[in-house]
C-alpha cells in the first residue's frame, strides 16, 4: 500500500484538510481519510487529475509549421488541413510511437492522467494495410506502456471524402476503413491494449462528412457499452455540407437519429443554434471542447453560456496538440466567453468560482468521455492524482476555490509537481520519470522526418 498525505485536497464533498490517501497495489484509491496525522509522502495540495478527452497525437509534430502565409488569400482550417495531409504522408509506425510518447509525457507533466486518443492514422502511405491492420494502434498502446498514462483508445472509422460519398482524397487514404476493416481494426486495437491494466477502448466514427449514417450505426453497435466520439459542427462549411446532404444541420441530425446520451461525446460543437444547444445539452452527452486548437484553427466560440444554463456536460481535449497545457486549455475557454460577452467570471455560480466550476466540469466530462473509473479522490476509483506546488508565489495565501482560480488564471503547468495515473507515480518534481529519453527519441524522430520531407 502506498500512503500519500496532503495539507489540502479536493474531495467529492469539497475542500478538506490533512487528508491521507491510500493506494492499492492495483493502482486504485483504497481509502481517503480527512483530519489524519501526517505520514507517507507529503504534499501541499492534491487534486483529482483530469482526462484529456481528445487528441490526435501525430499532429504534435507539425506544431508551429502552419503559421506562415499560404497560397490562398485567406488561411483557414481547410488550408491547415492541406498542410496536415502533406505532413502525414511521411510518418512511419516508429515515428508515431515516438511522437505519441512525447505527447503523453507532456499531458502527464501538464496534470492530465488520461489520454483519450482519437486515432485515425491507420495505414501505410498510399493506403495499403500494415500486416497487422492495427499496427498504428499498437504503437499508441506501446507509447502508453512507456509513459504510464491511462489510455482510452478510440480507433476511427473513416469511409468517405464527403457527405456525397465521394472517394477519399490523396491525403485521406491512410485513414480509410470499410466497415469490415474497421471491425478487424477495432479487434486488433483491443488486443494491443490488453496488457495495460487500466486502458479502455471506444469507437470514433470520424464525422458526418467521413462516415455514412449506416457506418455510424455500425460503429455504435460494435461496442455498445463503450464511449462513442465524433467531430461535430466545428466549421461552417461542414454545417452547409451536412445540411445540403441530409436536410438537417449536424446537431439536428444527431438529435433525430442517434438518441445521444452520456455514452456520446461530440467534439467541438462550435456552431450550434440556441435551440440545438439547449436540446443537446439536456441529453447528458459531453461537449468535447478543445479551446487552444479551436483558437489556433479559427473555428469560432462555443456557445458556453447557454450550454451551462442547461447544465450541459463538458470536458477538455488538446486535439491538434499544438500546445499541451491543462491550465491554458481551461483559461482559454473562459476567456473566449468573456471576449464575446464583454463580461467576467462567466462560469462562476453561487456555489463555485470560475476555476472550480470548470475544473469540476472537466473532471466529470473527462471521466465520462474516457469511460474510465476516475474523476474524484474517492475509494474504488483509479488513483489519478495531481499534486500542486503550493510554495509557488502564485499560491501564497490562497485557500478553497481561490487555489484553483490562481492555478488556472494566474499560474501555469509548472505548478504541477507530481502526477499519478492508475496509481503509477509518473511525474515527480515536475518531470516525467523518463523525460530525457522520451524527449531525445522525439527530437531524433523529427530530424529523420525533416530529411525525408
Ligand atoms: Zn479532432
Amino acid at each position: 500500500m502506498t500512503v500519500l498525505w496532503a495539507e489540502r485536497a479536493l474531495l467529492p464533498e469539497g475542500w478538506a484538510e490533512n487528508i491521507r490517501v491510500t493506494l492499492s497495489p492495483e493502482g486504485r484509491i483504497a481509502e481517503v481519510t480527512p483530519d489524519a496525522a501526517p505520514e507517507g509522502q507529503r504534499f501541499g495540495l492534491l487534486l483529482p487529475a483530469m482526462a484529456n478527452l481528445h487528441s490526435h497525437a501525430f499532429q504534435r509534430a507539425m506544431a508551429g509549421l502552419s503559421e506562415a502565409k499560404g497560397p490562398e488569400p485567406r488561411d483557414t482550417f481547410w488550408t491547415w488541413r492541406q498542410i496536415m495531409y502533406r505532413f502525414l504522408d511521411h510518418l512511419t509506425p516508429e515515428d508515431v510511437e515516438a511522437i505519441a510518447a512525447l505527447v503523453q509525457m507532456e499531458m502527464l507533466e501538464a496534470g492530465y492522467a488520461t489520454n483519450v486518443e482519437f486515432h485515425y492514422l491507420h495505414h501505410q502511405p498510399g493506403g495499403a494495410h500494415y500486416d497487422n491492420i492495427g499496427e498504428m494502434s499498437a504503437r499508441i498502446a506501446a507509447a502508453a506502456a512507456r509513459t504510464g498514462i491511462g489510455l482510452t483508445l478510440l480507433p476511427v472509422h473513416y469511409q468517405f471524402g464527403g457527405c456525397d460519398r465521394r472517394g477519399l482524397g490523396a491525403g485521406q487514404v491512410r485513414f480509410g476503413t470499410t466497415p469490415e476493416d474497421f471491425a478487424r481494426l477495432l479487434d486488433s486495437a483491443e488486443a494491443a491494449i490488453r496488457g495495460l491494466p487500466d486502458a479502455g477502448i471506444g469507437v470514433a466514427p470520424h464525422s458526418l462528412r467521413a462516415v455514412s449514417p449506416e457506418g455510424l450505426a455500425f460503429c455504435a453497435a460494435l461496442r455498445p457499452d463503450r464511449p462513442i466520439h465524433l467531430h461535430l459542427a466545428e466549421q461552417v462549411p461542414e454545417i452547409e455540407e451536412v445540411s445540403a446532404a441530409y436536410g438537417l444541420r449536424p446537431v439536428e441530425w444527431v438529435l433525430e437519429n442517434c438518441a445521444p446520451d452520456a455514452r456520446w461525446t461530440f467534439i467541438h460543437l462550435t456552431h450550434m443554434t440556441e435551440d440545438e444547444t439547449r436540446r443537446l445539452a439536456r441529453t447528458g452527452a459531453v461537449a468535447g471542447l478543445c479551446p487552444i486548437t479551436e483558437s489556433s484553427l479559427g473555428d469560432g466560440i462555443f456557445n458556453g453560456t447557454v450550454w451551462a444554463a442547461e447544465k450541459g456536460r463538458l470536458g477538455f481535449g488538446s486535439d491538434s496538440n499544438i500546445r499541451i497545457s491543462l491550465t491554458e486549455e481551461l483559461r482559454t475557454l473562459e476567456y473566449s466567453q468573456r471576449l464575446r460577452d464583454r463580461a467576467r467570471a462567466i462560469y462562476a455560480t453561487r456555489e463555485g468560482s470560475t476555476g472550480r466550476v470548470i475544473y469540476d466540469a472537466g473532471l466529470d466530462g473527462g471521466r465520462t468521455a474516457a469511460g474510465r473509473e476516475t474523476g474524484a479522490i474517492a475509494p474504488g476509483l483509479w488513483a489519478d492524482l495531481c499534486a500542486v506546488d503550493v510554495d509557488n508565489p502564485v499560491m501564497a495565501g490562497r485557500g478553497g476555490d481561490e487555489m484553483l482560480d490562481s492555478l488556472i488564471f494566474a499560474g501555469h503547468d509548472g505548478l504541477v509537481r507530481d502526477v499519478w495515473s492508475g496509481g503509477r507515480h509518473v511525474v515527480r518534481e515536475g518531470r516525467h520519470m523518463d523525460h530525457d529519453r522520451i524527449t531525445g527519441d522525439y527530437i531524433a524522430c523529427i530530424r529523420r522526418l525533416q530529411e525525408r520531407m
